[in-house]
């Protein structure tokens, strides 16, 4: 009888054209039941292959990105800039100020 030591957990792909993520057979603490049976753990980011806690789709639909490749993906992407619509301006008040003159009490 052997037993296999601190074996790190798989990575599976949830479905096809889906996420990767760590999978365990065995339960694991904080990790999610999936009801394809197992435990899911953190989620794989396609580009980078880091496990992170958030997986989003591709910019370009290729894929599963963390926030931070996403961000980046998002960045070198070609993005038309909104225009501040004019006279928009911010009245400002001014307060008046109070002249006081002291009395001399005697
Ligand atoms: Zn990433």
């Amino acid at each position: 009888m052997s037993r296999s030591s601190a074996k790190p957990h798989e990575i599976r792909r949830m479905w096809e054209g889906g996420p990767l993520r760590q999978f365990s057979a065995d339960r694991v603490g904080s990790w999610t039941p999936l009801d394809t049976g197992g435990y899911g753990g953190q989620y794989i980011c396609d580009t980078c292959k880091n496990p992170v806690s958030g997986i989003y789709e591709a910019v370009d639909g290729n894929g599963w990105q963390c926030s931070d490749c996403k961000g980046v993906a998002a960045k070198a992407a070609p993005k038309v800039k909104k225009p501040i619509p004019a006279g928009h301006r911010k009245e400002r008040k001014r307060a008046k100020r109070v002249c006081q003159s002291r009395g001399k009490v005697s």
